[in-house]
C-alpha cells in the first residue's frame, strides 16, 4: 500500500469519526430533551389527576337537590374547571384522565362527565 493510500483512507476514517461524533451528540441531546419531556408529562399528569380528584372531591357532597346556583346556561364552577381542561385537550375521564386527548379527539366518557352531569341538575 503506497503512503498516499494510507494517508487518503486516514483522512477519510478521520471525517467518518467526525460525522458520527456528530451524529452522537445529536441523539445524546434528543435523549436528554426526551427525558426533560418524559418528566414534564409526569409531572403535568400528576398535577391533573390531583386537580380533578380535588375537583370530584368538591363536587361530590350530593348538592344536587340544592343546587339552584345554577341558572340557566351557567355551570357550577368545578364543572367548568373540567370543561376548561377538557377543552385545553386533556381527558377528565377515569378511563384514561390526565392523558392527552391525542388530535383533540372526542371522548365519549369525557363527554358523558361533562354533559351527563349538566343534563342531572
Ligand atoms: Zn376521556
Amino acid at each position: 500500500m503506497e503512503t498516499r493510500d494510507i494517508v487518503t483512507r486516514l483522512n477519510t476514517l478521520s471525517e467518518q469519526l467526525g460525522q458520527m461524533q456528530t451524529e452522537l451528540e445529536t441523539i445524546i441531546d434528543e435523549w436528554g430533551k426526551e427525558l426533560i419531556k418524559n418528566q414534564d408529562l409526569q409531572m403535568e399528569n400528576h398535577y391533573l389527576r390531583e386537580r380533578v380528584n380535588q375537583l370530584l372531591a368538591n363536587d361530590q357532597p350530593e348538592e344536587k337537590e340544592a343546587a339552584p346556583e345554577e341558572k340557566d346556561g351557567q355551570r357550577s364552577p368545578a364543572l367548568q374547571n373540567l370543561l376548561n381542561i377538557y377543552e385545553d385537550g386533556f381527558h377528565i375521564c377515569n378511563i384514561s384522565y390526565g392523558q392527552r386527548r391525542e388530535n383533540a379527539e372526542q371522548c365519549m366518557f369525557c363527554l358523558d362527565i361533562l354533559y351527563g352531569m349538566e343534563g342531572k341538575r
